[in-house]
């Protein structure tokens, strides 16, 4: 069974957020043949896009699994429908949001339903700050660039603070 390196992100702004982002990481783990490895701090984050909605709470997991990338995303929008998450317009407030942002170092484009890397991560401080805690040795597949070196340009740091150490108490994150 070969085994995948798989970071997502996740956010969340309605609520009780934490327990949004615990939930979602309690059924990431129980997403067949798939295992949380990792969890980032959790980081308190300005809504960009549409400003006007509370604040964000964001947080990347490191996963392993056997599973296809497809079948990935589906476990993840089947625990975001799960969690109560109403889908109203692109970057409006939810109570969970979990993208697929790598996959091993696979570049797919299957546009509408799955873009991998995920096409907005490069530019966004509230996905590269995490995603920079739980592993600092990435790259990116389609820039070449090294996840440390997209999070160190990226302008909008100011929007971003770190909101809580732990997302759970049984991990620790790792990195930085
Ligand atoms: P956003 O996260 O940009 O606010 P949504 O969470 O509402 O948008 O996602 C809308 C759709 O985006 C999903 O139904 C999914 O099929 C598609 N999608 C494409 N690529 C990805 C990805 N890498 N991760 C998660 N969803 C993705
Ligand atoms: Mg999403």
């Amino acid at each position: 069974m070969y085994l995948h390196k798989v970071y997502v992100s996740l956010g969340s702004n309605l609520g009780d957020r934490v327990k949004y982002l615990q939930q979602a990481v309690l059924a990431m783990h129980d997403i067949k043949e798939t295992h949380v490895t990792a969890l980032s701090r959790i980081y308190e984050t300005d809504p960009v896009g549409y400003t006007d909605q509370p604040l964000f709470l964001n947080a990347c997991a490191a996963l392993i699994t056997s599973l296809s990338p497809i079948q990935v995303l589906d476990a993840l929008l089947n625990i975001e429908h799960k969690l109560g998450r109403v889908r109203t317009f692109r970057n409006g407030p939810r109570t969970i949001d979990l993208d697929l942002l790598l996959y091993d170092d696979y570049v797919i484009d299957l546009r509408p339903s799955l873009t991998v890397p995920h096409p907005r991560m490069h530019e966004r401080a509230f996905v590269l700050l995490p995603l920079c805690d739980v592993s600092t040795d990435l790259e990116h597949p389609t820039f070449h660039k090294p996840i440390a070196k997209l999070r160190a340009s990226v302008s909008e740091k100011e929007g971003i603070r770190c909101y809580r150490t732990h997302l759970l108490n049984a991990y620790e994150p790792t990195g930085n």
